[in-house]
């Protein structure tokens, strides 16, 4: 903890003294104190930042350092249709690399097994991952995205022990092939809420004959920072020295005690970052932290997603988020394919009930009035919502060898 404090007052230091941003954002605020009062200085807010781009500088104002410096620029996909840019010293990387091969190897992949990737090198931040797989010293064969035929012909023919997906591609990948005999014990699985459901990670475990363990990481603070022992009890901080959690209201931002079952919005702190730091920065994640020992043995702090702020609907005062819906409605299969799409009648996170949500039969399904009723009284159930379940057709809904959107407007 003590290198953490000293770490956070030198980033501070460096804010201060390098980043125009924050050092017009924390004129005013007392920046003397440490990490145990961190909760004192402002939030920061990804639009906030965004706003600072001109056409001279294509990052935002918290760049801190020369172009010849950045050794590597991310983009995000950035739901205003502009991407933002995210720039790596090679110390930045060098700590990225570290820390996601932390939280993969939590997984218990190592030495001797061979691993299937399927990110591509960029443009998201997921491609400074795939190094993680050379420093944990596996057998790495990266496929990327594109090719499902490919990925499950190298499967079959290398008989990797794991694969590292999104658990929406893990989940797609069962309807085009039987894996269960596959010679993959270990499905990794990031990028997205859900392998961290109970019932949306017995499907992708029984259909794959393999433990499910998930990382997550968020663009502009790096990949992979979280990752999932064998324990399956949340993904610890991989990233540990390098970035500081912390949880907040997410509507009035006021810090709450990180302590075992509590929830609520991660805000993450770079504090050995270099190109563009961040400094109390707002996930949007929505997660339940632990901060007990693992019976794993790690001491690190623990955190599930359970869904992300932007994607949530409120539904008569209701939080709602699509990926609980999903996991829901999993409970349904065999008769649902477990594909959804949460409709919102409104513009807006508010919305009036009923919420319409399209849910997509198994092969071969029938239209059954009374498992559309069921589906809706245990959505009632379960997360206090009044949904419209309308049942559409096998395949009807799109998959994605990515990220699966959930929510349709
Ligand atoms: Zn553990």
């Amino acid at each position: 903890m003590s290198d953490e404090h000293a770490s956070f007052r030198e980033q501070l230091a460096y804010l201060l003294e390098r980043s125009p941003f924050y050092r017009e954002k924390l004129a005013g605020h007392d920046t003397r104190g440490g990490l145990d009062s961190i909760a004192r200085l402002p939030l920061t807010d990804k639009q906030e930042v965004k706003a600072t781009c001109t056409p001279d500088n294509p990052f935002g104002a918290h760049l801190c350092v020369g172009r010849g410096e950045i050794v590597r620029i991310y983009s995000t996909s950035g739901t205003t249709g502009t991407p933002t840019y995210i720039p790596l010293t090679a110390d930045d990387l060098e700590n990225w690399v570290t820390g996601s091969a932390r939280s993969y190897a939590a997984s218990g992949i190592g030495p001797g097994e061979t691993v299937v990737t399927t990110y591509n090198a960029g443009p998201f931040v997921a491609g400074a991952a795939l190094d993680a797989f050379g420093r944990i010293g596996v057998t790495h064969v990266p496929v990327g995205t594109g090719s499902s035929e490919r990925l499950l012909l190298a499967i079959e023919q290398l008989r990797p022990d794991a694969v590292v997906l999104t658990p929406s591609y893990a989940a797609y990948l069962l309807e085009l092939a039987d894996l269960r005999g596959s010679s993959v014990r270990r499905v990794l699985v990031a990028g997205e809420p859900g392998g961290g459901e109970q019932a949306f990670r017995a499907k992708l475990e029984d259909g794959w004959g393999a433990r499910v363990t998930e990382a997550m990481g968020i663009g502009d603070i790096g990949p992979s920072l979280w990752g999932e022992c064998e324990q399956q009890a949340g993904m610890h901080l991989g990233a540990h020295g390098f970035v500081h959690a912390e949880l907040i209201d997410p509507e009035t931002g006021a810090a709450r005690a990180w302590e075992d079952g509590a929830t609520g919005e991660l805000v993450l702190t770079h504090l050995r970052h270099r190109a563009a730091p961040l400094l109390r920065f707002r996930t949007r994640d929505h997660v339940q932290v632990w901060t007990s020992p693992c019976a794993c043995g790690r001491t690190t702090p623990r955190v599930r997603c359970l869904g992300r702020t932007d994607d949530m609907l409120i539904v008569r005062g209701v939080n709602v988020f699509p990926s609980a819906v999903r996991e829901v409605v999993s409970g349904f299969e065999p008769a649902v394919s477990g594909n959804i799409l949460v409709k919102p009648r409104g513009q807006g996170v508010k919305q009036e009930p009923p919420l319409p949500v399209a849910v997509e039969l198994a092969r071969d399904g029938d239209a059954d009035p009374e498992l559309a009723a069921a589906i809706r009284g245990r959505l009632r159930e379960v997360l206090v919502v009044q949904t419209d379940v309308e049942l559409v057709p096998f395949g009807s809904l799109q998959r994605s060898e990515y990220k699966s959107r959930l929510v349709s407007r």
